[in-house]
């Protein structure tokens, strides 16, 4: 079994991965809540959990992967009032959608995909158990979680109790025992999605359905359990508390996972901001492979600042992915000599450096950075065109991208040839709008009006304009025979 380091939120440290069963690895990750559709941050996390579910079975592992929807909350409750709907058919239109969404990034099916409103026997099972646990009590039909009862809460955030109640807003909940304290089950309001329970009629808190899933689908020992930084707490930290308290096993989950968010333009992405960039709207303009490279090929513990340059930088990145792809393709089958049998072995010292890079804490960097190299020294070879009896340095170059690279990334597996004429249809859309290259009459429309706007001395309008014919890739030249321009 190939040795693989990870870093767990848990401990604060980078640790070899010992699985339960050895040879079996089991991974929740906690899944959208259905009530819109994702967003670019919620599609790198799920491409994260996606990069170690194709990992983790490329090592060896028979891999047991959990992912969720939660259809119960109150923004699905929110968002059927807003469309005259249920709060069912809401959820299953949004499960619908995302569903394709994940499609379109090329994602691989998990093991199982359970929704709450599937598990009530379990949740409602699994709060009795923490209350005869003596871990809850309830008070007017509601269950709440005793944190009092629960001393090693915070283990996970890495807080404690004083610091979590400073930290707390204010609440006029005086129905708990403890401030901290929070809700497993809650009567429900007239009009809202409700089930029969020993304690009222009501739904499920939000933290208890992962508890309850995992433990169905899972079993009270789980190996990875991966989720969005913004889950450490209190969503994470207290499906520690309700899985531990109902089962007594410990630890209930050994590696902790969390993948960073994606800002746009520095503003942290989420969906309440309203400045959503929508994962559809990506896909359907980039496609997958400048997806999955966007949101793959910087360290998922790192922030992923989404603007401009980034985007470009995974446009670069694949096109030399392809171009290599597209040159070694035309090479293979045929022999080559000289040189060229060094290649080979570079090839296999580059395949080893990349996967100790993957199984290092998943250093995706590292290893795009070790292709990168390989790929400068083929290109090099292809130029001195060293040819004869020997070697078959193409068809190990194409191993290699699909599948050192794209097994664990799912990007490089695509035609150069469609790939390539993608990547060029992209680039003209992004310097000329929609709808391809600017024309010359708008060009000249935009350059007039700058015209116009200097002699009349708006200096910040002659400014603005300029800078518009910049960012669609126009650039131009004053002099006294008037203003000159040019493509990028
Ligand atoms: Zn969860």
């Amino acid at each position: 079994m190939r040795q693989i380091k990870v870093t767990n939120t848990l401990t604060g440290r980078k640790e070899p991965l010992e699985t339960v069963t050895p040879g079996r690895l089991t991974m929740y990750s906690c899944g959208p809540t259905v009530y819109g559709l994702i967003h670019i941050g919620n599609l790198r996390a799920a491409l994260v959990a996606d990069m170690f579910y194709r990992y983790f079975m490329r090592a060896g592992y028979e891999v047991v992967f959990v992912r969720n929807y939660t259809d119960v909350d109150d923004k699905i409750i929110k968002k059927a009032l807003e469309e005259k709907t249920t709060a069912d058919a809401v959820a299953l239109k949004y499960t619908a959608e995302v569903e394709k969404d994940y499609k379109s990034a090329d994602m691989l099916e998990p093991t199982h995909k359970p929704a709450v409103t599937g598990h009530m026997p379990e949740i409602i099972a699994l709060v009795r158990k923490i209350i005869d646990n003596g871990k809850a009590y309830v008070v007017d039909g509601e269950v709440f979680f005793s944190i009092d009862a629960f001393p090693e809460y915070g283990k996970l955030s890495h807080k404690n109790l004083e610091d979590l109640e400073a930290g707390r807003r204010v609440d006029v909940n005086d129905k708990k025992r403890n401030p901290m304290d929070f809700s497993l089950w809650k009567p429900a309001k007239p009009g809202e999605p409700s089930w029969d329970s020993p304690w009222s009629r009501g739904r499920p808190g939000w933290h208890i359905e992962c508890s309850a899933m995992s433990s169905r689908w899972i079993g009270d020992r789980i190996d990875v359990h991966h989720g969005g930084e913004d889950l450490v707490f209190p969503h994470h930290e207290n499906e520690i508390a309700q899985s531990e308290a109902a089962s007594g096993v410990r630890p209930f989950v050994r590696y902790w996972m969390h993948s960073a968010f994606l800002t746009l333009a520095k503003e942290k992405m989420s969906k309440s901001l309203g400045n959503v960039f929508l994962a559809r709207d990506f896909l359907a303009r980039f496609g997958a492979a400048v997806a999955r490279y966007m949101l793959l090929g910087v360290h998922y513990r790192s922030m992923i600042d989404f603007n401009d340059d980034t985007l470009e930088q995974a446009l670069t990145g694949i096109q030399r992915i392809y171009e290599a792809k597209a040159k070694a393709l035309a090479m293979a089958g045929v022999g080559t000599a000289g040189p060229w049998n060094d290649f080979v072995s570079a090839c296999d010292r580059t395949a080893a450096e990349m996967d100790d890079h993957f199984a290092n804490d998943f250093n995706t960097p590292g290893a795009l950075g070790a292709l990168f190299t390989l790929i400068r020294e083929f290109n090099r070879l292809a130029a001195l065109q060293p040819s004869g009896a020997g070697v078959d340095a193409g068809k190990r170059l194409v191993r290699l991208i699909e599948h050192d690279l794209g097994g664990v990334l799912g990007v490089g597996l695509g035609d150069p040839a469609s790939m390539l004429k993608e990547l060029d249809r992209i680039r003209a859309e992004r310097l000329g709008g929609a709808g391809g290259r600017m024309s010359v009459e708008e060009i000249q429309k935009l350059i007039d009006a700058r015209t116009a706007a200097r002699a009349a001395r708006d200096f910040a309008e002659a400014d603005r304009l300029r800078k518009e014919l910049d960012s669609r890739g126009i650039v131009i030249k004053d002099s006294k025979d008037g203003t000159a321009w040019s493509y990028k």
